[in-house]
């Protein structure tokens, strides 16, 4: 089967028979390779079957942050009157958004195909097909067959939409984020399976523009990944904002209900039917093969997704992959790094792909942005850490912008003053996260941070504070209470946090929290044992479990007022 292809192929005559590489998939990961290798003096062809720009311009990354846009503009409307300004009355032309939206990624795509033809990439659109190493075959909408001989191939295919076993998922009203970007009219009710960086995103702009959303997922916490703490604060914000958070649920079926869809949800003691117009499935993504038949080239796969080694080699020399369908960091800035490694790695330089340094965002309203170790991570692997946060109410240029919400909290080696990790809650967080990116891959201490000058007043000031705070002390935080205290009602430990918890963090149990006033710096430590300690409260029933804790924080009270 192979070699009658193969003498098609040589039949076919390519029309650029000695090309140095040729990417199937233009997306973030392939556009952005193909580039740097024709600045690095490649000859260079792209194959992309839909359109350039892959899901990050066309389906993810930038659709989505336009309808941010469009979000934060009517809450900033909402809450005019603050800023001194009287809005008697407005609407929003939901039509006229979704046309912005479109018109930026259609601007964005068109921006990338002149990219290419100003790198002189070549841009075949059509499907592209491995037949081996060094030839691959193109198969073009309209039917024609084109073939490609080169010495490098870059697989960049990307990723599609995780599929969960759930039944119902097929029915009409169950969307992906696919869908939820070209919806004609907004549905009044939506549930979102999933509270990861996609599904948090989505509840933000759906619930801005009106919708009522719930967002179910199945872990204790949303955004598991990010920072405990840092999730903890923006679950209750994001429940402040009306959007309902399940927690430790589990979507068990949907079912057709009239108009509506009926979704069946449960927790570890019950189960609720919950009524809703749409259910958006925001549950993880897939690396996808583009129908690459990896098998029949013996191309070897970590799972689903395709295994390569620092250089972005496969296991068959002169083939390359990138992006999502490697499975690693699904982002599109990893992707486009990916890329830059492989294209350098083909023109004969040694260079390696480094994960350490990843920014990672969340478009959320406030935003969450982060870079290097978490607090719970680095305990794991540090014994000497020091922890410092500075909370956005003690900057005056988030005083000025109305965004109090937040904080930057940094982490870092005691002994070495080495940062290790920056977690940021607040106003622009992804804008604010290239400093501590920058400081990670330098490796820079915190006195070198905090040595730099930083402009006033600007939100960057916030990241400096917070520094300082692991050399000495930050200078504008004294008498700001950042850390309201919580006392579980299952195991009694204090953790602090916001106002509004859902699980204990340490012992997962609910109910949770009674606010006291004790000094958390005395029990801090204890609360990164994380073992599941005794249930002193195991034997007694909810009613008797509230009683017990209002006593005990009556009785805290009491000693505090003694004191
Ligand atoms: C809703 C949403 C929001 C997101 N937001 C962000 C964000 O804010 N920031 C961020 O960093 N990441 C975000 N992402 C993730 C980001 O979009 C991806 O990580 C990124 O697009 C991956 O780039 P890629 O080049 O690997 O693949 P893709 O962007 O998926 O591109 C792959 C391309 O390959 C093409 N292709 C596939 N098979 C073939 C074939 N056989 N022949 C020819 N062409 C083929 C596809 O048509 C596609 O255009 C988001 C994702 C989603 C879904």
């Amino acid at each position: 089967m192979s070699t009658i292809i193969l003498e098609n192929a040589l039949n076919e005559l390519p029309r650029f028979p000695d090309n140095d590489l040729v990417i199937i998939g233009g997306g973030p990961g392939g556009y952005v390779s193909a580039i740097k290798a024709a600045h690095l003096g490649l000859k260079v062809v792209l194959l992309e079957k839909d359109k350039l720009g892959g899901v990050c311009l066309n389906k993810g990354c930038i659709p989505t942050k336009a309808l941010i846009s469009t979000a934060e503009v009517l809450n900033h409307i909402q809450r005019a009157e603050e800023f001194g300004i009287q809005v008697k009355d407005y609407s929003f032309d939901f039509p006229a958004i979704m046309k912005r939206k479109d018109q930026i990624t259609r601007r964005l795509s068109s921006g990338v195909e002149q990219l290419m033809k100003a790198n002189q990439v070549r841009v075949i659109r059509g499907k592209g097909q491995i037949v081996e190493p060094g030839t691959i075959e193109v198969l073009s909408a309209e039917g024609q067959k084109e073939v490609i001989k080169t010495r490098n191939i870059i697989i960049a295919t990307g990723s599609s939409v995780m599929k969960l076993p759930i039944p119902g998922l097929d029915l009409e009203g169950v969307i992906t984020s696919d869908e939820a970007l070209s919806l004609s009219e907004l549905p009044s009710k939506m549930i979102i399976i999933g509270g990861g960086v996609v599904g948090i995103e989505f509840a933000g702009i759906f619930k801005a523009l009106g919708v009522e959303v719930t967002v179910v997922e199945m872990l204790p916490r949303i955004l598991l990944p990010i920072d405990e703490e840092i999730t903890l604060r923006l679950t209750q914000l994001l429940k402040k904002r009306g959007i309902e958070i399940l927690t430790d649920c589990k979507v068990k079926g949907i079912k057709k209900n009239n108009q509506n869809l009926e979704v069946l949800v449960s927790n570890s003691d019950r189960e609720k039917k919950l009524e809703t117009e749409k259910v958006l499935l925001a549950a993880g993504r897939v690396p996808e093969l583009g129908n690459i038949d990896v098998q029949r080239l013996g191309i070897e796969l970590d799972r689903k997704a395709i295994k390569v080694d620092e250089k972005m080699r496969t296991n068959i020399p002169s083939i390359y992959a990138v992006g999502d369908v490697v499975g690693k960091i699904m982002l599109a800035h990893v992707a486009s790094q990916e890329g830059i490694i492989a294209a350098e790695n083909i023109t004969g330089k040694e260079v390696l792909m480094d994960y350490r340094a990843v920014p990672n965002c969340v478009f959320s309203m406030p935003e969450v942005a982060s870079v290097g170790l978490t607090e719970e991570e680095s305990r794991k692997e540090n014994s000497n850490i020091k922890v410092s946060k500075f909370p956005f109410i003690a900057n005056g240029k988030a005083l000025g912008m109305g965004e109090t919400e937040g904080m930057v909290k940094i982490i870092a080696n005691s002994d070495t003053l080495k940062l290790l990790g920056v977690h940021i809650l607040g106003a622009h967080a992804s804008d604010l996260i290239a400093e501590g990116a920058l400081a990670l891959t330098m490796e820079a201490t915190a006195e070198e941070i905090v040595n730099t000058i930083h402009a006033h007043p600007t939100l960057a000031e916030t990241t400096a504070e917070a520094v300082e705070g692991i050399t000495g002390k930050p200078i504008h935080r004294e008498g700001i209470e950042m850390d309201p205290r919580y006392r579980c009602l299952n195991c009694g430990r204090i953790w602090r946090s916001g106002e509004i918890m859902v699980v204990c963090p340490v012992c997962r149990s609910k109910p949770i929290k009674i606010k006291d006033g004790v000094d958390i710096r005395e029990v801090e430590d204890q609360i990164y044992q994380k073992k599941r300690h005794p249930r002193y409260f195991d034997n007694l029933k909810k009613g008797q479990i509230k009683k017990k804790a209002k006593a005990m924080n009556r009785e805290r009270l009491d000693q505090k007022k003694k004191i």
